[in-house]
């Protein structure tokens, strides 16, 4: 059967009636969109919000971040719901009424669609707080797409009270049909090491270079040398990603470069692997700077461990996707060299992070997360707001 044939699952009455504000809360986010720590009108939309339907403790974290709680009437464990709000450095170019009115920048990852159904959940919750089983402690956390966010939110306190017992939260996956889930247990997606390395030869006239160091040609001979540290240098049973992103440096068509620096990124999915591999670089970085009479400078920074889903917690979404979706509703795919900081919260508490797909019915208007074309599917927002309504309530009655 093909996704859009499929009949969709039916919401409860009150995720029904909250449907139509739910597209208009996203639309109105997704024609505002802020980059990372620049989320202050999403901040004063959602505390709006959450502040005029009474929850508790609904106040700024993190800076551009926002938090509140529900309590429900037997507080004995509590859940955190975590929803990313950040938006990209790209220009949209869709023609949709509700496309981007900042120039430059664009919800292209969905992070809108996750605030409004985070939201929602808050409402409902809170609605009907007297009859559920525990706490729910929401954070929105800003800038996931820079990373950062989370573990400022961590510092701040957003697990401590209450004591967070678990963690959710879903992605919106534009490349999953609506009515499916993706839920890996384990490590679903690497850990992002950002890598900075400068290459200093010395400056001269572009011709007499016997008298200068071309610091273009040693940085060239080092990108080529880098990507023997995964394919020469790494057991081929290990996943390593490394990718040199930019690279800059020289003035002019007749002047030797004196600098060149180049930024990258690598992925891993275990710590002595990525030990590994940053002794490689640097031994790489070293070894042919010293042939070519250069210098070189190298940083990184791991900005999130990797994200490993809990079995048990997993399994609870594996369930509840399958009562709710019915067969086919919940798929399986291999580990993510992406990453996603939600890693630090389940660093801290056992949860799992899962896909909602929300693929767009027509083939037209399916492009890839973070493409200036990128939108999903609006009737994921009421179908993903009804799962999180059942996961939730599910995770406390256990
Ligand atoms: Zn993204
Ligand atoms: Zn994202």
């Amino acid at each position: 059967m093909s996704a859009s044939s499929r009949s969709l699952p039916a919401v409860r009455p009150s995720v029904r009636r909250l449907a139509a504000e739910l597209v208009a809360l996203r639309r109105d986010l997704h024609r505002h969109p802020e980059l990372s720590w620049q989320e202050r009108r999403t901040q004063e939309v959602v505390l709006e919000r959450l502040r005029a339907w009474g929850l508790e403790d609904a106040r700024p974290i993190a800076d551009t971040g926002a938090t509140a709680l529900v309590r429900g009437a037997r507080a004995d464990r509590t859940l955190l719901w975590r929803a990313d709000m950040d938006a990209l450095p790209i220009q949209e170019r869709n023609e949709a009424e509700y496309a981007s009115i900042i120039p430059g920048v664009m919800h292209a990852c969905g992070h809108d669609g996750h605030v409004a159904i985070a939201l929602g959940l808050a409402r409902l919750l809170h609605e009907g707080r007297g009859s559920l089983a525990g706490s729910v402690r929401f954070v929105f956390q800003p800038a996931e797409e820079s990373a950062g966010g989370a573990r400022r939110c961590i510092e701040a306190g957003v697990l401590d009270e209450p004591a967070v017992d678990a963690a959710l939260g879903l992605h919106i996956d534009a490349d999953t049909p609506l009515g499916a889930t993706v839920a890996t247990a384990g490590p679903a997606f690497a850990a992002p090491t950002a890598i900075a390395i400068t290459i200093r030869g010395r400056g001269g006239h572009a011709a007499q270079p016997h008298q200068a160091v071309d610091a273009i040609v040693a940085a060239s001979q080092a990108v080529v040398a880098l990507q023997t540290v995964v394919s020469r240098s790494t057991d081929p049973a290990d996943t390593v990603v490394l990718t040199i992103g930019t690279i800059e440096g020289g003035e002019r068509h007749n002047i030797i470069a004196e600098q060149v620096r180049m930024t990258g990124t690598i992925r891993t999915f275990d710590d002595k692997v990525l030990g590994h591999t940053l002794k490689r670089v640097e031994g790489v970085l070293a070894g042919v700077t010293a042939a070519m009479g250069a210098e070189y400078e190298f940083s990184h920074y791991t900005s999130c461990p990797v994200l490993v889903n809990d079995a048990a917690m997993t399994a609870l979404v594996e369930r509840e996707a399958a009562a709710f979706f019915g067969d086919g509703g919940i798929r399986r795919r291999a580990p993510s060299t992406g990453a996603d900081d939600m890693a630090c919260f389940l660093e801290k508490a056992p949860g799992c992070y899962f896909f909602l797909g929300a693929q767009p019915p027509q083939r037209s208007r399916r492009f890839p997360h973070h493409h200036p074309r990128f939108d999903f599917d609006e009737r994921a927002l009421a179908v993903g707001l009804e799962f999180a309504l059942r996961l939730v309530e599910a995770y406390l009655k256990q």
